[in-house]
């Protein structure tokens, strides 16, 4: 027996408590998981080490909840990274868009103002070009 193999062995069965695969046990030494397998075969080690990692859980970036490996946010933050904040000029109210939509209409209309509701660019749109409002006017007379 080789000394990589005398260690690697010892090393299996000196784990602790300690959760290992193979291929752990095999990046930890340098040496491949086929190797360490026929190590664990041969001296029977099998319930040594476990077959899945038991890997710490993939937390959302952004919020930190758990979330299925390979996704770097939750369903709720990715919902979100997907909108635009404003806060509308004529009321002061801070409101969402998705930002496809937004990104398509600055392209679109580069000035564009984003307002929070149908209302509310109504009467931006009155300010802007100058609609007068006949409620206001008749008050003075
Ligand atoms: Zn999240
Ligand atoms: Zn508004």
């Amino acid at each position: 027996m080789s000394n990589l193999s005398e260690r690697i062995v010892e090393y299996i069965q000196n784990l602790d408590g300690e959760v290992a695969r193979e291929i752990d046990v095999a990046n930890k030494f340098g040496t491949s998981k086929q190797y360490v397998h026929l190590l664990v075969i041969k001296n029977k080690l099998g319930d040594k080490l476990v077959k899945y990692s038991l890997s710490p859980p993939v937390l959302c970036s952004s919020c930190n909840a758990k979330i299925s490996p390979g996704r770097n946010l939750c369903s709720v933050c990715n919902k979100k990274s997907k909108l635009v904040n404003f806060t509308c000029p004529v009321c002061g109210r801070d409101f969402q868009r998705k930002k496809s939509s937004v990104n398509y209409l600055a392209k679109k209309f580069p000035d564009r103002k984003f307002l929070c509701s149908k209302k509310c660019n109504g009467s931006y749109q009155g300010s802007r070009y100058g609609f007068r409002k006949s409620e206001k006017t008749s008050e003075n007379t």
